[in-house]
């Protein structure tokens, strides 16, 4: 398979695609070991507001550190995992160690961990996120969690049930990839989110003529204002990026132009030293990962 095209596409070319099947079965092997490997690992990116740009949070995003292929992008393997159905077990897996790293943290800041639709209609979801929290002592209004709008294909009663439970519980929900998805207004009636996710597609390109991302991210900031959520800027890379997502209102930002994700290592060390406020980094666009 070859990288091509927009940022994280994979363009698998029809030559490719016996290699592609092949590549994958190889993964799917390697990834039934691989958590009891230790090959996983939690990063963590910056969450930045977009008033002061000091550190609300972090999200955690999972990285798979394969002993030969090197680094294996969560975009590949997760979908791995759901085929071969191990998302349960990697999902509760992700979710325990974030909650007892960040309970760890020498400042009680936000966590938000991605959690895929199949996981979280998977039974007993919310007693596990229950478990995970009594079992590191993680403040429950420290954890979000991140949820696509897929998660709306299949039975919405049950969804917004699960919902309900959580909010009970006390964890905060964000609505990932905002406008990607088959977005319908209507679930957004009656679903408890505390924060919408820009995805972004919208905020790159969003400086260009010719395309109408700005105003999509305006109108996206306004229908999240209105219902009283945040906004964050997902994937913002440049200072121009940043000057129109703050300029069209946006709440938070999150990206490259603050930070790429990093170790919880750097992330309890920049805690320790009091490390709050982030600046951004030049003129550069820093798009290759
Ligand atoms: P996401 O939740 O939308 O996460 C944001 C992605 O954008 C991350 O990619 C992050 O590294 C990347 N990113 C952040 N800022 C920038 C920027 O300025 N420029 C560019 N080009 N990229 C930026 P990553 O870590 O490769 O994760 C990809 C996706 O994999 C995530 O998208 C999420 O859907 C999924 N994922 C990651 N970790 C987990 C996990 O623990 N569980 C589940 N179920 N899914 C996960
Ligand atoms: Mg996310
Ligand atoms: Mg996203
Ligand atoms: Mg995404």
């Amino acid at each position: 398979a070859a990288k091509g095209g927009g940022r994280g596409q994979y363009r698998f070319y029809s030559s490719d695609l016996k290699e592609g099947a092949k590549l994958r079965r190889l993964l799917e092997e390697d990834l039934r070991d691989a958590l009891h490997k230790d090959e996983l690992v939690m990063h963590y990116q910056p969450i930045v507001k977009a008033n002061d740009y000091k550190l609300s949070g972090f999200e955690a995003l999972i990285r798979w550190e394969h002993p030969e292929r090197g680094f294996v992008s969560p975009e590949i393997f997760i979908a791995c995992a759901e085929d071969i159905g191990m998302i349960a077990e990697i999902g509760e897996w992700a979710l325990r160690k974030v909650c007892e790293q960040a309970a760890e943290w020498p400042v009680e800041l936000r966590v938000a961990v991605n959690v895929s639709p199949t996981q979280f209609v998977t039974d007993g979801f919310v007693e596990m996120v229950q478990r995970a929290l009594q079992g590191s002592g993680l403040a429950p209004d420290r954890l979000e969690l991140e949820i696509t709008e897929s998660v709306f294909a299949g039975d919405d009663e049950h969804t917004l049930s699960i919902f309900k439970e959580l909010k009970e519980l006390g964890v905060r929900l964000a609505l990932d990839d905002f406008g990607t998805g088959y977005s319908s207004m209507s679930y957004l009636r009656n679903a408890p989110f505390d924060k919408i996710k820009i995805d972004q597609s919208f905020v790159r390109g969003s400086t260009e003529e010719g395309n109408n991302n700005s105003a999509i991210i305006s109108a996206i900031v306004s229908l999240a204002k209105a219902l009283k959520m945040e906004t964050v800027a997902e994937g913002t890379e440049t200072k121009d990026e940043l000057e129109l997502v703050i300029k069209r209102g946006a709440s938070h930002i999150q990206g490259y132009i603050f930070s790429r994700p990093i170790t919880n290592e750097e992330a309890l060390d920049r805690l320790e030293k009091g490390e709050l406020e982030y600046e951004p980094r030049g003129p550069e666009k820093y798009r290759a990962e």
